[in-house]
């Protein structure tokens, strides 16, 4: 990418890509970039550089879609809750921004939305969404002929409500309401942004949150047997751009894999009319953007066997080499899982020190790289 110096951090955490490993982690593409959206107002609020909202903004305003489905939250009674709704609006676009790192429950709520809607749609969707979306298209003609782009966002996890509802208790003043919520606003890893009843705001770093998530506590159980983390089945797949080179890049990018022609030309024309900035990079630097996480996310093979130690039965899709590192790692994070998936494991977690969590995660960090 131009303009960009390689860290010494970068370079010592390299791995090899083959083509065989290219295919596995990522899957069939057509081309890849990184990419942000030109308008700083749609990135103020984004979860990395704001390409899925500038690109869907793109879409609208040029009426190649008539609305797009997003993720929403909400606060009711001090919970924050995620859902779904069709934005037709760069508003509604601009409002459903960031990434809802809590379970939903996309046929029950997002199907029903998709299916009455009238006009042609984007969908944003989480690998696994996919799968349902596909299966869709496959059996009903008529919920294919409607849907003119699937954008999946690259997915390590989602977590259970119960990760969520601990780290606003911890942030909330005694006495006063939760009203908003919000993830990853800013550079780099970016903050939480809690705002409540009396008018007040509090900002703390994201690792509130992410340092257990990163530890799998509280962690979904159909993630555990999950291998997809860019989501292979969709036409434009977007994440962030995990390099030590972009930390201080004052904006953030998003890694962006064109899976097919749809995507490509839509990308090509928010570029001619000035909505997104994309440069071209290998398929490897996108890899090397996630190079802790493919992997092991693609090994449900480890999480099965480490799953055997826990009581944890994990059905594994992919038949994957275990080396003894892949095991320690997914046996810890079988341990956590399970342990936050009693109502006593939850409340002995979240009254360890932070301190204790930080130490933890770097031990886990540390195998994960090996
Ligand atoms: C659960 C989860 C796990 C993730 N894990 C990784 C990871 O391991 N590595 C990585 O590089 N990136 C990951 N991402 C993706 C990353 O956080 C950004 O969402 C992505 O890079 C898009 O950035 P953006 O600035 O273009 O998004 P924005 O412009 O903010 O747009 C994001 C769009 O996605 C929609 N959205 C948010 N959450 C969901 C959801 N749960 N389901 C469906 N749509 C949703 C929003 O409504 C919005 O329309 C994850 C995202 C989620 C939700
Ligand atoms: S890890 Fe897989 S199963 Fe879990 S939310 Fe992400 S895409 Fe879905």
């Amino acid at each position: 990418m131009d303009g960009m110096k390689t860290s010494w951090v970068d370079r010592l955490f390299k791995r090899q890509w083959t083509s065989e490993r290219i295919a596995k982690y990522i899957g069939a593409y057509r081309s890849c970039w990184l990419a942000y959206a030109l308008d700083e107002d749609i990135r103020l609020n984004a979860a990395s550089g704001g390409t899925i909202t500038g690109l869907l903004a793109h879409l609208l305003e040029t009426g190649e879609i008539d609305g797009a489905l997003v993720c929403t939250s909400q606060v009711v009674g001090n919970e924050v809750q995620a859902g779904y709704r069709i934005a037709t609006t760069r508003e509604e676009l601009l409002a459903a921004q960031g990434s809802k790192y809590m379970e939903t429950h996309f046929s029950g709520e997002a199907v029903p939305l998709i299916e009455a809607f009238q006009g042609k749609l984007a969908l944003t969707l989480l690998p696994c969404d996919t799968w349902t979306v596909n299966r869709m298209r496959q059996n009903r003609p008529e919920i294919d002929a409607k849907i003119r782009l699937t954008i999946a966002l690259f997915c390590g996890h989602i977590s259970d409500p119960g990760l969520t509802r601990l780290v606003v208790r911890k942030a909330k003043p005694a006495g006063v309401s939760l009203t908003s919520f919000r993830n990853r606003i800013g550079h780099w890893r970016g903050k939480l942004r809690f705002g409540f009843e009396d008018g007040s705001t509090k900002e703390k770093p994201f690792s509130a949150f992410s340092d257990y998530q990163n530890l799998y506590f509280f962690c979904a159980r159909k993630c555990l047997r999950c291998h997809d983390h860019t989501g292979y089945d969709c036409d434009l797949s977007v994440g962030d751009v995990w390099l030590m080179a972009m930390k201080d890049n004052p904006i953030k990018h998003n890694a962006v894999i064109a899976r097919s022609a749809r995507a490509e030309a839509d990308l090509q024309s928010a570029l001619a009319a000035g909505k997104l900035n994309l440069q071209p990079v290998p398929v490897e630097l996108v890899a090397d953007a996630q190079a802790r996480s493919l992997p092991m996310h693609y090994n449900v093979t480890a999480r099965a066997q480490a799953g055997k130690l826990w009581g944890v039965k994990v059905s594994d899709p992919v038949n994957e080499r275990v080396r003894l590192v892949d095991y320690l790692v997914a046996a810890v994070i079988l341990f956590n899982y399970r342990w936050t998936s009693t109502p006593k494991g939850r409340v002995m977690v979240g009254r360890l020190p932070r301190l204790l969590i930080k130490l933890y995660l770097y031990a886990l960090k540390a195998l994960e790289v090996l």
